[in-house]
C-alpha cells in the first residue's frame, strides 16, 4: 500500500497579512472562517515540490489551520512510470497530440486505486488537485460509504478547452463524480461537463513567503555573487519549469536577438526540476546545448542550490522578466514578478492577460520579434519599467494574493455545505445514487 505522504506544514498567522491587505479584508476572512472551525479538510495533489500547485498549498494550508480549520495536505505516491503517463495526460489536456492507449489508462487507474487506499475517508471536505489523482474519488466511494457524506471538489489548474478528445473522454466520468469543479477562469472549462457545479478561483501568491518577501539589496547582491552574475549589467530572467509550454529555447532566441543590441545583457534561466516532470531533463540538455559557450546565459536550478530565496533574488535583480509561455494555466510567476515591481513581457496565453492587463502592468507578446521589441524598449527606458511595476504591484495586492484565495476557498466551502451539516442527508442533495466512473 502506498504511503501517499502527508506534507509537514509550517505555521502561518493571518494577522501578519493585515498590514498588507488591510482591516476590512482580514476581518472578512475571519468571519468566513468562523462557522467552519473544526472542519476537517484534505488537499491532495501530485507533488509537494516544484510548480504552482505546491507553491499555493504551502501557504493556503497553514492559513486554514490558523483559522481553526483542521486542514491537511497529502501527496501521491507513484512510480516514475506513472508520472510519465500523467505528464502525457497533462499535455493532451492542454491540446497536444498524444497516442493515448489502454496501457496508459491502466497505469493511471492502478495508481489512483492504490493512492485512494492511503486516503483517510473521514474528512469533511476533499480538494483533489489536477488530473493526476482525479480518480481517487471513484475508488474511495467504492471502498468506504462514509465518503458519500463528505464534499468533494476537483481543482483543475489547466485550460481544458482544447483537450484531446480521447483523453478528456477517459477522464470525464471521474470528474463528474465531484460535487464541485474549480477552474482558474471561465474560458478554461471544457464545455463537455454538463451539470457540473463550476467555481472560478484564480490562483495567488504569498507575499510573505521566502519567494516573495522583501529582502535587503545586500542579500540580492550576495546571491548574484554566488552565481557569478554581474549586478551592474542588465539582466533578463525567466523563472519556469523546463517544458515545451514555457518555450525555454525561444527564450534563448529572444535573448540572442537582444544581445546584438545590448552586448552586456545577461540571461537567467531559472528552473526547478520537479519530481513529476520527466520532460525537464531532456529540455535541460537542449537548453544547455543551445546556450553553448555563452557564459552570460546562466542556467540556474535546484541542482545548483537555487531555492526560494534565490528565486526571489533573481526576480528582484532582473531588469525585465520574461515569460515566453505558449500555453499556461495561470502563471504564478507573473504575479510574483509584478509584486516585486518588475516590468514583465509575457505570452498572451492562459492566465497571463488577466495579470498583465496589456499595456498597464506589462506587455503581451506573441512572437520572438514582439518579445525583443518590448523587452528592448524596457531595457532602453528603465523609468518606464518602474512606472508599470507600481501598477502591477497594486493589481496583485487587490487580486492575486493568497488571502483572496483563502477567502475564495472558504466561500466555496460554505457553498458546498458546512462541515457541521455533513451527517444530515438533506444537506447533500444528489450525492447518493450518482453514476460511478468505469
Ligand atoms: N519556481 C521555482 N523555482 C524555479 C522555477 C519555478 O520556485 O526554479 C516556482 C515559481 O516561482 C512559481 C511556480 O514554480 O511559483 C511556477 O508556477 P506557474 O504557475 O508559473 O507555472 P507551473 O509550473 O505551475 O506551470
Amino acid at each position: 500500500m502506498p504511503a501517499a505522504t502527508y506534507v509537514p506544514i509550517a505555521a502561518k498567522s493571518l494577522e501578519d497579512y493585515r498590514p498588507i491587505i488591510g482591516e476590512a479584508k482580514t476581518d472578512e476572512i475571519r468571519a468566513l472562517a468562523k462557522p467552519l472551525e473544526g472542519a476537517r479538510v484534505l488537499h491532495f495533489n501530485a507533488t509537494s515540490f516544484g510548480g504552482g500547485v505546491a507553491e499555493i498549498l504551502r501557504s493556503l494550508i497553514p492559513l486554514l489551520r490558523d483559522l481553526g480549520i483542521d486542514a491537511h495536505w497529502q501527496v501521491m505516491d507513484a512510480p516514475s512510470e506513472f508520472f510519465n503517463v500523467s505528464k502525457q495526460m497533462h499535455n493532451a489536456l492542454q491540446g497536444m497530440f498524444i497516442p493515448w492507449n489502454t496501457a496508459m489508462s491502466e497505469t493511471w487507474r492502478q495508481v489512483n486505486r492504490a493512492n485512494a487506499e492511503a486516503i483517510d475517508s473521514d474528512y469533511d471536505y476533499f480538494f483533489i488537485h489536477d488530473p493526476q489523482p482525479a480518480g481517487v474519488l471513484s475508488n474511495i466511494l467504492e471502498r468506504d460509504p462514509r465518503a458519500f457524506d463528505a464534499r468533494w471538489a476537483w481543482r483543475c489548474h489547466l485550460d481544458t478547452t482544447e483537450s484531446l478528445p480521447e483523453v478528456w473522454d477517459f477522464l470525464r466520468p471521474y470528474i463528474q463524480l465531484y460535487d464541485s469543479v474549480i477552474f482558474t477562469q471561465d474560458t478554461y472549462v471544457n464545455g463537455d461537463l454538463p451539470g457540473a457545479e463550476v467555481t472560478i478561483i484564480p490562483p495567488a501568491i504569498d507575499p510573505l513567503s521566502t519567494k516573495n518577501v522583501d529582502i535587503p539589496d545586500q542579500v540580492i547582491r550576495d546571491v548574484l555573487d554566488r552565481y557569478s552574475i554581474d549586478p551592474d549589467r542588465p539582466i533578463l530572467a525567466q523563472v519556469s519549469r523546463f517544458d515545451p509550454w514555457k518555450d525555454p529555447l525561444g527564450v534563448i532566441d529572444v535573448y540572442r536577438e537582444l544581445k546584438a543590441r545590448f552586448p552586456a545583457l545577461q540571461l537567467l534561466m531559472v528552473a526547478s526540476m520537479a519530481d513529476d516532470d520527466p520532460e525537464a531533463w531532456s529540455f535541460y540538455e537542449r537548453i544547455v546545448r543551445r546556450a553553448g559557450e555563452d557564459y552570460d546565459i546562466h542556467v540556474l536550478t535546484n541542482l545548483n542550490g537555487v531555492a526560494n530565496l534565490e528565486v526571489n533574488a533573481f526576480q528582484r535583480a532582473a531588469d525585465v522578466i520574461l515569460q515566453k509561455s505558449i500555453r499556461e494555466g495561470f502563471g504564478l510567476v507573473i504575479s510574483e514578478a509584478l509584486w516585486k515591481g518588475k516590468p514583465v513581457v509575457a505570452g498572451e496565453v492562459g492566465g497571463i492577460p488577466m495579470q498583465l492587463m496589456h499595456g498597464k502592468a506589462g506587455w503581451l507578446a506573441n512572437s520572438t520579434a514582439e518579445f525583443s521589441r518590448d523587452v528592448g524598449a524596457l531595457l532602453e527606458d528603465p523609468g518606464m519599467g518602474a512606472r508599470v511595476g507600481e501598477i502591477g504591484r497594486e493589481h496583485v495586492r487587490e487580486n492575486f494574493l493568497t488571502t483572496r484565495l483563502l477567502a475564495d476557498y472558504l466561500k466555496l466551502m460554505h457553498k458546498m455545505g458546512s462541515g457541521a451539516a455533513r451527517h444530515t442527508d438533506a444537506a447533500k442533495p444528489g450525492r447518493r445514487g450518482r453514476p460511478r466512473a468505469a
